[in-house]
């Protein structure tokens, strides 16, 4: 399986490949800096096709980790562990002990937490034979709510950038997802006075918002296109393409799904038509905000100064207002920038030589 030649590689510092016959357990985790501070991010488990794919997921992830991490100004790098294989057949006790041993080893360098197909449950689980995993029911738990309110101050950065208000009364908004982030972010707007078009796979969850929200139900193949100001993916990554980027009819695309351009085509393609994209992993990185805690309390970590938790959560507000300044100026794509601005962050701090 190369490494080196992976599409998602790109100046890793270290991948490591984890099994354990008696468990059947198959994991790889990428590190992809530690220039900022010890790497984090969460664990996914899933199936995939081949084992490539599950290397690449790996090495796209954590160093969206990094991003995430740098333009949040955390002192924190970028990782990523992927357990592979189907969770609700390889999933018990045994192989997530076996798995939480060998995040032990790495502990100085990478410490995880919840993401697809693992639950706080489980966590708590890997918990018991490490100290490096965050977001246990003991400590801060499930980070979607705080997600929610990151999400929200940076709407809100997208509002007075693309129709010069801050405020959401009477704003028409699309959410795709009612999942943990989506409802969060549906009850909050719904409270701001916005009027919402909802979409979930799961009927209940459309017939709910319908009732307490008086949100207008779409179907989820068309949500996208709604007419509306905003819409917002709150389900799943890849759902921009070019092609759904010319069905947009929203003048901002903002929301709490990770990777939701397919294609970096796709982000030319919202620019073209001057639908104004907030880069996912900033507007969403309110979870490991607020996580920073329990990661700092970790063995061997340093613990930061900081500020209220609402304070920070806050300040995503102004990191995005600054990211679409500075792409106006330079005439480039938000994401690009953003990307531009979180590498110059960990390129400044590799520099000083500060690695665990
Ligand atoms: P979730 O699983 O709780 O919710 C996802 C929701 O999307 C579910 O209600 C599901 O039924 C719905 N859904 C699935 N496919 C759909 C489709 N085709 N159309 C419409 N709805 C569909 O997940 P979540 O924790 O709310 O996360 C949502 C997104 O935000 C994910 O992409 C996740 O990676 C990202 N994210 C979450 C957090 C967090 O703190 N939970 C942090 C950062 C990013």
């Amino acid at each position: 399986m190369p490494v080196w030649n992976s599409r998602e590689f790109d100046d890793h510092e270290q991948v490591c490949f984890f099994s354990d016959a008696a468990t059947g357990l198959r994991a790889v985790v990428a590190i992809h800096s530690t220039a900022l501070g010890p790497a984090a991010g969460g664990t996914r488990f899933k199936h995939y096709e081949h084992d490539q794919l599950a290397l690449d997921d790996a090495l796209r992830l954590s160093k969206a980790m990094s991003y995430k991490s740098a333009l949040a100004g955390l002192p924190l790098g970028g990782g990523k562990a992927i357990i592979i294989g189907e969770p609700t057949k390889l999933k018990n006790r045994p192989l997530l002990h076996a798995f939480g041993r060998y995040i032990d080893r790495i502990g100085r360098y990478f410490a995880t937490g919840e993401d697809v197909g693992m639950s706080v449950a489980d966590i708590d689980t890997v918990h018991e034979v490490t100290p490096f995993v965050g977001g246990t029911s003991a400590g801060t738990g499930d980070p979607s709510i705080y997600t929610a309110i990151g999400v929200i101050h940076g709407l809100r950065a997208v509002m007075q950038r693309q129709f010069d208000r801050s405020d959401f009364d009477g704003v028409r908004i699309a959410i795709q997802g009612l999942g943990a982030v989506g409802w969060g972010v549906a009850e909050r707007l719904h409270q701001a006075g916005a009027r919402l078009v909802v979409a979930d796979i799961r009927d209940e969850k459309v017939r709910e918002a319908v009732n307490r929200f008086g949100a207008e139900a779409s179907d989820t193949a068309g949500v996208h296109a709604a007419d509306v100001d905003v819409f917002m993916p709150c389900a799943l990554g890849g759902i921009i393409t070019e092609r759904s980027a010319g069905e947009i009819s929203a003048r901002a695309v903002a929301g709490a799904a990770n990777n939701q351009l397919a294609t970096p085509a796709a982000g030319d393609a919202l620019a073209r038509r001057s639908i104004l994209f907030a880069p996912d992993y900033v507007i969403n990185a309110g979870g490991i905000i607020s996580g920073l805690e329990a990661l700092a309390d970790m063995p061997g970590r340093i613990r930061p100064a900081l500020g209220p938790l609402e304070e920070r959560l806050a300040a995503i507000h102004q990191r995005l207002a600054s990211i679409f300044e500075r792409s106006s100026r330079d005439g480039t794509t938000p994401e690009v920038t953003a990307e531009i601005m979180a590498r110059e962050l960990i390129t400044r701090a590799g520099l000083s030589g500060a690695r665990p």
